[in-house]
Formats: C-alpha cells, sequence, structure tokens
C-alpha cells in the first residue's frame, strides 16, 4: 500500500488508534482516537497514556502487554472523556524487527530509525452503541418470554385439571374451554403485534401518496360498532382532502390502534374525536378522548414495548402492551413524530405526522 493511502486510512478509519512507545509515551494518534479520547489541553502526542486517558485499566493492559509481548483485548469504561463510552481496546505490542512496523513506519517514521525502541499499538473501538442494542434485544426477549408464558401457563393449569376429571363436569369443562379459548386468542393477539413490529422493522416503508381523508372515515366507519357497544361517540373533525405520502397498511394500523386505544380507555358515555390540520411538508392528526387519562410520571413510558400503566384493565380488554410501540415505531420510519398529552380523569390526545411528500 503507497504511503498516501496509509495515510488516508489512518486519518479517516473510525477504529481510534495509538501508537506508544516503551515508556508509554504518545508517538502519533489518529483523529478517531482524539475523538474517543478528547484532547483537553492540546495535543496528546509526547504525553503518557495515563496523562491523555486517565485510565489505570488500560495502563496496566499496556504493561502487561509490554512485558509479556502478546496481543491484549479487553472491553474498558471511562477511557478519557467522561460519558460512559464502552470501548473495546485491542494492544498489540510491536518489536522493531517485527515485519508489521513497515507499514507504520511510513505514516510517521519513528525517529532513530537505526536503534528503533519498542512500541505497542493500541486500537480503540467505540461499541457503546452494540452493547446498548444487545441490552434492548435481551430485554425484549425476556419480556416476550414473561408475556407468553403468562397465558401458556394459564391453558396448561385449565387442561391438566379437564385431564384430571373436570371434562366430565359439563360446567366446569365449558368453563375451562371457554378461558382456553380466550388465553389461545390472546397468544394469537401477542404474535400478531410481534409479526407488525418485526415486519415493521426490518425494512423501510414503500411510500405512495394516498388519501389519508379516505383511509380516516374508512377506519372510523369499522369502529362504528365497537364505539356504539361503549356507548362512546366517535367522531371524524379531519378536513377533507387530506393527502399524505406513506405507506397505507401502516398508516391504517396507526390510526387502529389509537381508535382502539381511545375507545377502550373511555368510559360509557364518552367521547372519542378525530381532529386534523395540514402544513406544506405534513399532516397531523390528534384523536382526543375523554376516558381515564393517564398520569404524568407514566406519559413518558406509554411508547415502550410491553408497559402498561394499568396491566389488569389492558389484558381484560385484550391489549397486548405493543400498540402504542407499533404506532411510535411506523409514524418515526416515515419521518413524522408522536405525541401525547393527558390529564389524569379526563382525557388523553395521541398525535402523529406524516410527511405530504
Ligand atoms: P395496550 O395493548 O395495553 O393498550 P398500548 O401500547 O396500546 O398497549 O398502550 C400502552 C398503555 O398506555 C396502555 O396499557 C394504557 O395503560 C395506556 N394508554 C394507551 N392509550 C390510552 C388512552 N387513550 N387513554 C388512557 N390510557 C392509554
Amino acid at each position: 500500500m503507497s504511503a498516501d493511502a496509509l495515510t488516508l486510512l489512518w486519518q479517516q478509519v473510525e477504529t481510534g488508534a495509538l501508537v506508544v512507545d516503551e515508556r508509554r509515551r504518545i508517538f502519533d494518534i489518529n483523529p478517531a482516537a482524539v475523538r474517543l479520547i478528547g484532547s483537553r489541553n492540546g495535543s496528546l502526542v509526547g504525553k503518557t497514556l495515563l496523562e491523555a486517558t486517565l485510565s489505570y485499566e488500560l495502563v496496566s493492559l499496556l504493561s502487561e502487554a509490554q512485558s509479556s509481548g502478546e496481543e491484549k483485548i479487553q472491553e474498558m469504561r471511562g477511557i478519557g472523556e467522561p460519558g460512559g463510552r464502552t470501548l473495546r481496546v485491542r494492544i498489540y505490542p510491536v518489536r522493531p524487527d517485527s515485519p508489521t512496523l513497515s507499514p507504520l513506519s511510513t505514516v510517521d517514521p519513528l525517529p532513530n530509525e537505526t536503534n528503533l525502541p519498542d512500541y505497542s499499538l493500541v486500537l480503540l473501538e467505540d461499541i457503546t452503541e452494540l452493547r446498548r442494542l444487545e441490552t434492548v434485544r435481551r430485554d425484549f426477549v425476556a419480556n416476550v418470554s414473561h408475556e407468553l408464558r403468562t397465558p401458556l401457563a394459564s391453558i396448561r393449569a385449565m387442561a391438566e385439571t379437564l385431564q384430571d376429571g373436570a371434562v366430565n363436569d359439563a360446567s366446569v369443562s365449558e368453563r375451562f374451554v371457554t378461558i382456553i379459548v380466550g388465553e389461545v386468542e390472546r397468544l394469537t393477539r401477542i404474535l400478531e403485534d410481534l409479526l407488525i413490529l418485526s415486519r415493521a422493522e426490518s425494512q423501510p416503508p414503500e411510500k405512495t401518496e394516498f388519501s389519508l381523508s379516505t383511509l380516516i372515515s374508512d377506519v372510523t366507519e369499522r369502529f362504528g360498532a365497537q364505539a356504539e357497544k361503549f356507548t362512546v361517540a366517535l367522531t371524524n373533525s379531519t378536513p377533507e382532502g387530506l393527502k399524505v405520502v406513506a405507506n397505507r397498511d401502516q398508516t391504517e394500523q396507526i390510526l387502529i390502534n389509537l381508535l382502539d386505544n381511545a375507545i377502550k380507555y373511555t368510559s360509557e358515555g364518552g367521547r372519542v374525536e378525530i381532529t386534523g390540520e395540514r402544513t406544506e411538508e405534513k399532516v397531523t392528526i390528534h384523536i382526543t378522548d375523554t376516558g381515564i387519562g393517564i398520569m404524568s410520571q407514566d406519559l413518558p413510558r406509554v411508547f415502550e414495548r410491553f408497559y402498561r400503566v394499568d396491566k389488569a384493565r389492558s389484558r381484560q380488554s385484550g391489549g397486548t402492551g405493543l400498540g402504542l410501540s407499533i404506532v411510535k415505531h411506523i409514524v418515526e420510519a416515515h419521518g413524522g413524530s408522536v405525541m401525547v398529552s393527558s390529564e389524569y380523569g379526563r382525557g388523553s390526545r395521541f398525535s402523529f405526522s406524516l410527511p405530504t411528500r
């Protein structure tokens, strides 16, 4: 590789790289490493690794690498500027006669070529986001398992009781079978919501221009019977002619989830109203109910997966705890935003915006 190419690589690579001499002074450092460590007091070249990073852990790993002559890898936090970034540190001790020296020496030739000291190459890789995503995935799997276990345990208990003889008692068996069917429906709803979420996450939305006004009218009409059943007055007061550029099926899903919640969490005799407005860039839709409302401490969490303010009520009304997280994901994948405001005991307003082009 040419010296120019190597210099470019050294400058542009995302991995932080430092060359440290045998006295642990920084001999060379690339811009990525400066960004990761932070240069509080000017240039880091010439400083000791401890002065530059304030990390005894890193210096101790370097000592181990230097004394053993072996490569060392370790995950560390708290190197350089505070902020809790997680770094994967790799240290390669290099002997001057080692073949790996030659490419490096073209980047910045070591002084005194005839009597080169041993040095080490320290590589810093920012894995904060990777670790965060791993935690999110672990929590999600744990939550899903928990959500599936509850109905499964109930189905099993009922089925075993039937097996143990309850099947011969007509009234008991009828009750148990009804519960089993209810739990199976619950499992099906959870799986359907998980599939919707996973489909939405797996690819960016395929967008077309369509009439949001027509879609809102259709969905509102379909919810007519459900609103009537709960004696909730459902009205659509959105202006005519609203158009958006979005995925139609996913937009329908947003409306279904928000309307379903608005009706579900509103007591008999309440109202649910859909309103909206447009600017040149976006259409914003509000779904306002006169329902149970949400306490301010719960508001920031309602869009989290499986978060429910009142578990028993959500479960009773067939909730999965995934509806709002699906809404948030779809809206944000379209470049829009979701908002909620609520007054406990008086009602809530959920709003979302979608682009018009
Ligand atoms: P669920 O399936 O439980 O309805 P969601 O993700 O749709 O799950 O909503 C999360 C939680 O937010 C609900 O369990 C409920 O506590 C609260 N919530 C959502 N919409 C409303 C609303 N319109 N009024 C009051 N509470 C709501």
